[in-house]
């Protein structure tokens, strides 16, 4: 049911490096099939917190609940992929030398157990899902051209893609839009767009543009200084005087 419940919920989640709280107390939680954009100054915590969600980085204090009550606060990198988060770094990953239908063909079978491998047989509906997310990821003309050859934007959307296929519960996305073109960005909200409401994910993000295109009514989270300083429409907070003065005052 992608209507209700929460998908993550951070409770009081401190990180300190050396004495510097790069996350101080922050509170947060993303419903089931939101799609919810971070924003913030650099500087404000939005690596540390995506660090922390995915296990890279333990908090000092604080839960991460992961669903209505399972507490991923302290599990491993790997235990926390397994239950279902995926994240997704600001630069492509792809396998160059594979095509795009064998990377999202790769990504489909990686088990946690086996070595992914091309020479294992699809089935029927696997064929068929990768052609669903190739077409949902507009790569149609570059179905079967090596992955190494596409734009940026193309490598992006196909790493999206790849993450898709493992099924993700939740989806991370830092900056996924950073280095686009303007056409690729406006195809990528898009994208983003067509993903709403099908999937539960957190995308932190600079281009304010891009955030305003895909938001929507749906909340923003404006991070500084390691906690919450606003939260809600992109219009609400873009008026917001709190956090126009962190944007303006640096
Ligand atoms: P953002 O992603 O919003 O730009 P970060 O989460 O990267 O912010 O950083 C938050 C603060 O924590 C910054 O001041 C940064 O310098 C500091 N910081 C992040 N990681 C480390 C680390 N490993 N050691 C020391 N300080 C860190």
């Amino acid at each position: 049911d992608l209507s209700h419940g929460v998908i993550l919920y951070l409770e009081d989640v401190t990180v300190e490096f050396d004495g510097f709280r790069a996350l101080n107390r922050l509170s947060l939680d993303i419903g089931v099939g939101e799609l919810r954009c971070i924003i913030g100054p650099n500087g404000a915590g939005k690596t540390t917190m995506m660090d922390v969600i995915t296990g890279k980085t333990r908090p000092g204090a604080g839960r991460v609940y992961f669903g209505q009550n399972y507490d991923l606060t302290g599990m491993s990198e790997a235990s926390i992929a397994h239950a279902g988060i995926g994240r997704k770094f600001q630069r492509p990953t792809v396998f160059e030398h594979h095509t795009v239908f064998e990377n999202l063909e790769l990504a489909l079978k990686t088990d946690k157990s086996v070595w992914p491998t091309l020479f294992a047989r699809l089935t029927g509906s696997e064929r068929e899902r990768i052609e669903k997310t190739v077409e949902l990821l507009r790569l149609q003309p570059q179905m079967h051209q090596l992955a190494g050859l596409l734009s940026h934007g193309q490598k992006q959307w196909l790493e999206i893609g790849m993450l898709l296929m493992q099924e993700p519960r939740l989806l991370l996305l830092d900056e996924p839009v950073a280095g686009m073109t303007d056409a690729e960005t406006e195809r990528t909200a898009e994208l983003f767009l067509a993903l709403k409401g099908q999937h539960s994910l957190m995308v932190v993000e600079h281009d304010m543009d891009f955030v305003g295109a895909i938001a929507g009514d749906g909340k923003v989270t404006v991070l500084c200084e390691g906690s919450v300083l606003a939260e809600g429409s992109m219009q609400a907070v873009q008026n917001d005087p709190k956090v126009i003065e962190v944007y303006l005052g640096r």
